[in-house]
């Protein structure tokens, strides 16, 4: 074995060994993976080989997509036979709200390039000729869908890595890792030590373990997992005769189960509800190849529902019960990336669907690592969406939850109740009584909406039955004002005496004067966004940020990897030590004035200007901005204090009428405005002129902030895409993200978010199309649930175009 290598991936089952032929592939030859045994010694060995490309999330749908398309390469260059059937599939819907799930699907793929086509139940039954077409409403072909043999990808991989130079270590377990004071890693080994630049863990089973090595507990936790293996079975060996091919794949939804044949027979997965996780606390190291003890009785109630669905089940025996552990993340997604804190540390894992995303999730880390970027947008697979709040009780509590609802429909207005509430503000028991919904977001509960009682969220793709109360939020605060509760953006503290220098660097923006704001893009290299913000001039050397709550360890991963080494600039995300309220609406000045001695006239505290005030007795910090594009304010507080200060400003706003508003009334006031956010508009494949925000960039600024060169040659050229905002003609049903846009017959661009703008009366959809098209007057539809809408460029705001609100 090497002593130095310049990366050392820990794992030789499927993501690790994609990790290293992706590595070896982009031109890093100096890696050796270390396997504590032969190669596929965790979950890989007994994985079904199932295949799919779709996803929830349409980014790594794409990934999905790209694994698939890489097997024959793999196999062409090492030699080693992966197994690979690409059969086709069929997903299948029992229930109009499956189908209208599925015409998602299909919509999707329109711009991802998956190619899937709603047909009929007898036309499914044409295909997969073991399905019952009464017990079903509707089906998606999707072609490709398919099986491998697990172990011959997962050589394939090594092979093909070895051949490019890469080592493969087998009977060599990492037993600890450790930091040299250069940077570098110690990893210790059963065998000796390797000493490298950067380490991978791609532990599967053991990811938890391998993390603990470095003080990190990974949200992963493995489940038992069933599948069987049915006896030959006759309508097999006829289908195989009379077509000449295997039967296909399928996924019933409704059921929870999916099908393939193995052999003469089929074989028949379920992710059960009475789900068991398998090893909670800490993974043995003797476990390799051994199964687990089929439990019949925990899948009966989803066999029934098979044996129902393809009546020839119930003619069978079943030859076999395999039942395996694997790992997820608390989401289901793979934890991939570098991990906050621990500079030369990656990992790659949680991956559920290895054979589906193990490509990607290779690709991605190997761009990352040697490019500095992953190459494409997978915050949803990010190990930074999560922070040290998803506790192993948390992660256990979620993954339960996601698996037992693996096939399950999430609807948009859908939350989902494991492990809440965890973290909560002070006026949290206050907005309760007064009936908040609660959501969860970077694991804080967050208010929806107030219902009255007696209603409730009733789940639905079309407009629910919190449609009329959002609309009376939406009133509140157009109408006179409204106050939100906003603990859940994250906040930074950026101090020191560098502080100044530093964010001219990092942030694109001017900055600000003292006792001023602005809005703030943060790019990468490539000057494409790696953030949004409000920054906050509070005194010179002392600056405040705001930004999106989910991405606080994203943006802090980033911040601190670009710290000066001599301390001359610190940063520190408060999280839920400052917590947060605005009030918004044309009577929100009255409301402040009210309860603070400061003067918040027009001409002494501007729109965007900050100021410490006391709000009543409580100490805050004051921001004239407003996310609902109206006069308004945001205001920061200790959480000891939020209560006073949230009592403050309701009882100084009853004589105005004040109304509390959710984060779904939020959504309708900055949707007429046509204001982005991250994560949903602003993502790291766009760049400041396609995302709109170019106008907050400072081109000319003396500073060589990052991205800057990229950033100005965007704007020479001009893009690819453009953001713009959609007036629908939707009827009882707003897009939700990721619909397709179509211009003249074709799909040209896909919705990031949307909604119904209750002031304005209108269905708002906003998205990207090319910047060829992105002035057109006419010609864009926009699908909703299989349905294409008139669409039409709504570009001046469709509230208060002119700012005289906002600014007066
Ligand atoms: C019953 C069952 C059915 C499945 N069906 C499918 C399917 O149809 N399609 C699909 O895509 N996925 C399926 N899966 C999931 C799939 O198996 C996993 O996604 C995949 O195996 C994850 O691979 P991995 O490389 O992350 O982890 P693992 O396979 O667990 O590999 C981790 C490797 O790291 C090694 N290791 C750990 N710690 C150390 C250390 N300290 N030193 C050295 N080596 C170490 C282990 O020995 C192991 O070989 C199924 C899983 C099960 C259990």
């Amino acid at each position: 074995m090497k002593s130095h290598a310049k990366v050392v991936v820990i794992g030789g089952g499927v993501v690790g060994c994609s990790v290293l032929f992706h590595l070896a592939r982009h031109g890093w030859t100096d890696v050796v993976l270390l396997e504590r045994d032969e190669l596929t010694s965790g979950s890989t060995w007994h994985a079904a080989g199932g295949m799919h490309t779709i996803n929830g999330d349409p980014n790594v749908a794409k990934l999905q997509k790209y694994t698939i398309s890489l097997y024959k390469e793999i196999e062409e260059l090492s030699g080693q036979a992966t197994g690979v059937h690409l059969t086709g599939g069929v997903l299948l819907a029992a229930t109009e709200a499956r189908l209208d799930w599925l015409r998602g699907v299909v919509a999707k793929g329109r711009y991802l390039g998956i190619d899937l086509e709603e047909i009929s139940p007898n036309e499914a039954a044409e295909l997969m000729p073991l399905l019952d077409p009464k017990q079903f409403v509707g089906a998606v072909r999707n072609k490709e869908d398919g099986h491998l043999d697990p172990s011959g990808v997962t050589h394939a991989y090594a092979k093909a890595a070895r051949k490019l130079g890469a080592e493969v270590e087998r009977f060599t377990k990492v037993e600890d890792i450790v930091r040299r004071p250069d940077g570098s890693w110690r990893v210790i080994t059963n065998k000796g030590e390797v000493v490298a630049e950067h380490v991978v863990n791609a532990g599967g089973l053991w990811a938890r373990e391998v993390g603990r090595m470095v003080g990190l507990e990974l949200p992963v936790l493995a489940m038992e997992h069933m599948y069987l293996i049915t006896e030959d079975m006759p309508e097999v060996a006829a289908w195989n005769q009379k077509t000449g091919t295997e039967i296909i794949h399928a996924v019933d939804f409704d059921g929870e189960l999916y099908l393939r044949q193995e052999r003469g027979g089929m074989l028949m997965g379920t992710y059960e509800k009475a789900n068991k996780p398998w090893s909670e606390f800490q993974t043995p190291w003797n476990f390799g190849h051994e199964l687990l003890e089929p439990d019949i009785d925990r899948i009966a109630p989803s066999l029934e529902v098979g044996f129902r669905h393809f009546p020839a089940f119930q003619n069978t025996g079943i030859k076999q019960i395999i039942n395996g552990p694997f790992t997820f993340a608390p989401d289901g997604n793979p934890l991939v990336g570098p991990v906050r804190g621990l500079p030369g540390f990656w990992v790659a894992c949680g991956v559920m669907a290895g054979f589906s995303q193990g490509g990607g999730v290779g690709l991605a880390l190997s761009n990352w690592m040697i490019e500095g970027d992953p190459g494409a947008d997978i915050w949803a697979m990010d190990v930074a969406r999560y922070g040290d709040w998803a506790t192993m009780a948390y992660t256990n509590a979620k993954v339960r939850e996601n698996y037992s609802r693996r096939f399950s429909i999430r609807f948009p207005n859908e939350e989902l109740p494991a492990g809440r509430p965890l973290k909560t503000t002070p006026v949290y028991d206050a907005l309760s009584a007064k009936g908040a919904q609660w959501g969860v977001s970077y694991g804080l509960e967050v208010p929806l909406w107030y219902a009255p009682d007696g209603v409730r969220d009733e789940f639905s793709w079309r407009r629910s039955s919190d449609f009329d109360h959002v609309a009376k939020e939406v009133a509140a605060v157009r109408g006179g004002v409204g106050l939100a509760e906003i603990s859940n953006f994250a906040k930074y503290a950026v101090t020191g005496e560098g502080a100044a220098g530093w964010l001219d660097r990092m942030l694109a923006c001017k900055l600000p004067k003292r006792g001023r704001m602005t809005l703030a893009p943060m790019l990468k290299d490539d000057g494409r966004l790696i953030g949004d913000f409000t920054l906050a001039n509070i005194d010179d050397g002392e600056w405040f940020i705001a930004g999106s709550g989910i991405a606080e360890q994203y943006h802090m991963r980033w911040f601190e990897a670009h710290l000066p080494k001599d301390g001359s600039v610190r940063i520190e995300a408060p999280g839920q030590k400052l917590a947060g309220l605005a009030i918004a609406g044309p009577k929100a000045r009255d409301v402040l004035a009210k309860v603070t001695r400061a003067d918040v006239a027009n001409a002494a505290f501007p729109f965007m200007a900050v100021a410490r005030m006391d709000i009543g007795m409580a100490p805050c910090l004051v921001g004239r901005v407003s996310y609902t594009g109206d006069l308004g304010y945001e205001i920061w507080v200790a959480p000891e204090y939020q209560r006073a200060a949230f009592g403050a400003l309701m009882a100084a706003g009853e004589e105005f009428g004040i109304g509390l508003f959710g984060s779904r009334a939020l959504n309708a006031l900055r949707l007429e405005k046509n204001y982005g956010s991250w994560a949903r508009e602003f993502r790291p494949i766009y760049g400041p002129l396609e995302a709109g925000l170019d106008r907050f960039v400072a081109y000319g600024k003396e500073a060589d902030f990052i991205g800057k060169a990229a950033a100005l040659a965007e704007r020479k050229q001009g893009g690819k895409l453009r953001l713009r905002a959609f007036i629908v003609e939707a009827d009882d049903a707003d897009v939700i993200g990721d619909e397709p846009i179509w211009f003249d017959g074709t799909v040209r661009g896909w919705v990031t978010s949307g909604g119904y703008a209750h002031h304005a009366k209108r269905s708002v959809a906003m998205g990207y199309v090319p910047k060829e098209i992105a002035d057109e007057a006419d010609g864009f539809e926009i699908e909703i649930l299989g349905k294409r809408h008139g669409a039409r460029i709504q570009s001046a705001p469709l509230f208060d175009a002119n700012f005289e609100r906002m600014r007066a």
